[in-house]
């Protein structure tokens, strides 16, 4: 289904709209405003543009690909996630597993929290975007929409549970801290490591 929807695109932007596939039949997309009043033209079949993007649309790697894309989740919301561990966890710093442990607790509380915010609305009731101008874009710039306010009720929660655990006199649980993972790995014999390597180099 995926394959055929993506390779639709070739007809779509020729005009054909219907008998697209074996299980994708028609494109999905509502009517279309007739021709004499869209402002974009569709290509014409058999043009070199038409051709050239077939070429690109069809490539089998790239088909195959786009069968290994999740239908309804893409990558953005994992993303917007990762880049809030960053602000918990700047990479620039080391953490003790606890730390790490608790700063991804923090992140995915604040991302589980802010990551369906609505758009935001001035106080007449327009809706609200921002310009930003990019690097990657040399100059050019893209529209983001702005979402209301992130808000930290999180942060609420967990000091209310620390009182009542201080207030209880709650021992704190007992954290198992697994050893490094390096500690897994074999250690050769020094002396034996260097004859090896000066055998392998010294000629
Ligand atoms: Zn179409």
């Amino acid at each position: 289904m995926i394959a055929e929807k993506w390779l639709s695109l070739n007809n779509h932007i020729i005009n054909i709209h219907t008998k697209q596939g074996r299980v994708f039949e028609k494109c999905a997309h509502g009517r279309l405003p007739a021709a004499q009043n869209r402002k974009k033209k569709w290509l014409k079949a058999d043009s070199v543009p038409a051709l050239k993007l077939k070429k690109v649309v069809s490539q089998i790697a790239f088909v195959r690909d786009v069968k290994k894309m999740s239908p309804s989740q893409q990558t953005y919301g994992v993303e917007v996630y990762h880049s809030i561990v960053n602000q918990f966890a700047p990479k620039m710093y080391a953490y003790l597993y606890t730390g790490m442990y608790c700063r991804l607790i923090l992140a995915a509380l604040h991302y589980n929290e802010n990551s369906g915010r609505k758009h935001a609305k001035t106080s007449t009731g327009q809706l609200q975007y921002t310009v930003k101008f990019p690097k990657a874009k040399k100059g050019g710039h893209v529209v983001r929409r702005v979402n209301t306010a992130a808000t930290y009720e999180y942060v609420t929660e967990l000091l209310t549970e620390t009182l009542r655990l201080c207030e209880n006199n709650v021992d704190e649980e007992a954290f198992d801290v697994p050893d490094p993972l390096s500690s897994r790995w074999e250690k050769p014999d020094k002396r034996e490591a260097v004859v090896l390597f000066r055998s392998r180099f010294n000629h």
